[in-house]
């Protein structure tokens, strides 16, 4: 907790400070200025408040973060459509200095209500992964509903045996202090399930830990088709993601094929566009993922390792960072030494 506390401190207080003098700024302008390289940023939801984050897992940005983050994109750097820059990368042709891509992943109804019209404001493009499953019905992923569910529950303790999870040490501690590191053991061991066995594990987790009616802040609405259609429409890129977003490695190459082409399909006949970008699920991969995206015709995918692409770059492992919940000034001190990822062995 007082780790984390210094960490908060650090990343709110002190990088801004530090940033103000400009001690960051030679640095990640000799990092982006290159005109062979694409910095890509990697986004998932933009929330009204910490209530919609109970365990600071890293995939929520608060929006008044969100819109400095972008007024400092828009100010500072050229924010390129990604599938016109991930071109230029590959062809190795000269970018413009500083040249960004933004990426949204999952599909949560916050990008539509949050993002998007703060991204218009800046008349900034962006790149929305869209999962497939459930569209229609806009069922909560399932890492959201364990997210609720444990974040609701008055339960001090799970035996992880009554939910499904054998494997792990017995019994769990939900007390405050520990209960989001118990949430990233539990979702660490569902990324090793498939769909049928991780909805069984939740309602065994709903059973058991009776979380009552989930508040409107921890409910993560998905998109739905409309919404999707919208975002569209409104001149943004979508991109696959797959239909279930589980591991690729649980699923054979014919399964894999079914599930990318599929989740493909569905997107081009909603938004009426090319879907030609995909994203890793969690950035997890399997050997045949490059050449199924390949044969299924997709320009490029982006993963989840954290770099700044320089050419001669690889087509199926476009490199992001995670964008952080916190002022530019941090942002700016998180990226100063990013690694820099090109092809070259
Ligand atoms: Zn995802």
């Amino acid at each position: 907790m007082l780790k984390d506390r210094g960490k908060q401190i650090i990343k709110q207080i002190v990088s801004p400070l530090a940033d103000k003098v400009g001690v960051y700024d030679e640095k990640v302008q000799r990092l982006m200025g290159e005109p062979n390289r694409l910095l890509v940023l990697m986004y998932h939801r933009v929330i009204d408040d910490l209530a919609s984050d109970p365990f600071a897992l890293g995939m929520c940005v608060r929006q008044k973060y969100f819109e400095e983050q972008l007024a400092w994109l828009a100010a500072h750097t050229h924010v390129l459509p990604l599938t016109q820059a991930v071109e230029h990368l590959l062809n190795n042709e000269p970018l413009p200095p500083n040249a960004v891509a933004i990426t949204f992943d999952d599909g949560l109804l916050d990008n539509l209500s949050n993002a998007a019209p703060l991204l218009e404001r800046y008349r900034l493009p962006a790149t929305f992964y869209v999962i497939t499953g459930g569209l229609e019905t806009g069922h909560p992923m399932w890492w959201d509903r364990a997210i609720a569910i444990l974040a609701c529950t008055q339960a001090h303790s799970v035996d992880p045996r009554s939910i499904g999870l054998p494997e792990l040490p017995h019994p769990l501690p939900l007390g405050r202090n520990v209960r989001a590191d118990s949430c990233k053991v539990i979702l660490n061991a569902l990324w090793e399930r498939n769909p049928g066995a991780i909805e069984q594990c939740l309602e065994q987790m709903e059973e058991m830990l009776e979380p009552g009616p989930i508040p409107p802040a921890l409910q993560a609405r998905r998109m739905n088709t409309q919404q999707v259609q919208e975002l569209a429409r409104r001149g943004f890129q979508i991109g696959a993601h797959t239909t279930r977003h589980i591991d690729p490695k649980l699923l054979n190459r014919e399964q894999l094929m079914a599930d990318l082409g599929a989740s493909r399909q569905q997107l081009q006949e909603l938004t009426q566009q090319p879907v030609d970008s995909f994203a890793y699920p969690g950035g997890r991969s399997s050997v045949w993922m490059p050449d199924l995206l390949a044969a299924l015709g997709f320009h490029h995918a982006v993963d989840t390792r954290r770099g700044i692409n320089q050419a001669p770059a690889s087509r199926y492992a476009i490199a992001r960072v995670g964008m952080p919940d916190t002022p530019v000034g941090d942002f700016k001190r998180a990226i100063r030494n990013l690694q820099i990822i090109d092809a070259t062995p």
